[in-house]
């Protein structure tokens, strides 16, 4: 009974699997304040036309700055936002302030380019989803086309039926629609030609091996040309090295977002170094 337990109590304090457990744990009590806290930024990555360099788009993407934890990345966050349902304030919080950002950009007449935001699978199950967008986007008030809804393929064709009425309507409104992460798992590609989609983004691991394997390099080319085919532009993520964006350019791929280019960086950063031409019509 004693060796059950030790052996139990062993396994408990277990110091890896305790570790990982207290750092969940405190992340999730801690994401619960962090809109309330105003420790939650916004950052936008600049998406440029691969011939010209001319920017075309941004993305926004979260940054949490955590007072004792430090920058705490969206790889380990999120899914803690979406298992708890957390996602939901910060999804709306996240369009907020993109939609505030862009009108107060324009309001100084300066050109903005659209804006991506990313939608995660447990934001389509709430069922005010496509009306709280509505008048998020209102309020600010800002044009809904300009704002990209970036869905990835396994948030949205695991329940096509219930989706697709949703990207609809988010059409329908004047947001327009990107697959995000495109091949990273698995591509069915029937719903293709169901989704009402605007922009097709590459995954980046096929970018990052595109000069090292031929396969990736024929598959991507065959993803940009389906994606011409059926009028939809094409985002190559992740580009890192001249030699990526060479072979982009080649595959006449529109538009490169990655190191390269730029980093995402905060408002002020991207303002100065993108946005600096007024726009006076
Ligand atoms: P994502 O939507 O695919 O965003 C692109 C990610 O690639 C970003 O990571 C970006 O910083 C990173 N990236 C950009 N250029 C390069 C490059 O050249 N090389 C490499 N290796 N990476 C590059 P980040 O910001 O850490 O975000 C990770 C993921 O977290 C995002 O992937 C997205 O799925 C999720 N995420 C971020 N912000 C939000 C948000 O506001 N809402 C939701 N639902 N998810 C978000
Ligand atoms: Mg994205
Ligand atoms: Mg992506
Ligand atoms: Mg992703």
């Amino acid at each position: 009974y004693e060796a059950k337990i030790r052996k139990c109590g062993c396994q408990l304090f277990d110091p890896g699997i305790n570790d990982t457990f207290q750092r969940k744990l405190e992340l999730e009590n801690e994401l619960r304040w962090a809109i309330s806290k105003n420790q939650l930024h916004v950052h936008y990555q600049p998406q440029v036309q691969a011939g010209t360099g001319q920017v075309e788009g941004l993305e926004a993407l979260l940054r949490w700055n955590h007072p004792t934890l430090g920058q705490v990345p969206p790889s380990e966050f999120i899914p803690i936002a979406e298992e708890t349902g957390i996602i939901m304030d910060i999804g709306r919080w996240v369009l907020k302030e993109v939609c505030s950002q862009l009108a107060q950009w324009h309001s100084r007449t300066l050109n903005v380019p659209p804006i991506a935001v990313n939608l995660s699978a447990r934001q389509f199950k709430a069922p005010d989803l496509v009306a709280s967008f509505r008048d998020i986007v209102n309020r600010a008030p800002c044009h809904p086309g300009q704002i990209v809804i970036e869905i990835t393929e396994s948030s949205s064709m695991n329940d096509i039926d219930s989706v697709l009425p949703i990207l609809h309507e988010f059409k329908a409104i004047g947001f327009r629609i990107a697959i995000d992460d495109f091949g990273k798992e698995y591509s069915a590609l029937g719903y293709m030609k169901k989704f009402p989609i605007d922009i097709l983004k590459i995954d980046k691991s096929f970018v990052q091996e595109l000069t090292s394997d031929t396969k990736s390099a024929v598959i991507t080319k065959a993803i940009i040309d389906m994606a011409h085919g059926m009028n939809l532009r094409v985002i190559a993520e992740g580009v890192e090295y001249d030699e990526q964006l060479a072979d982009l350019r080649t595959m006449n791929c529109d538009i490169v977002q990655g190191y390269l280019i730029d980093p995402p960086m905060s408002p002020d950063m991207l303002e100065s170094r993108y946005l600096t031409g007024a726009c006076f019509t």
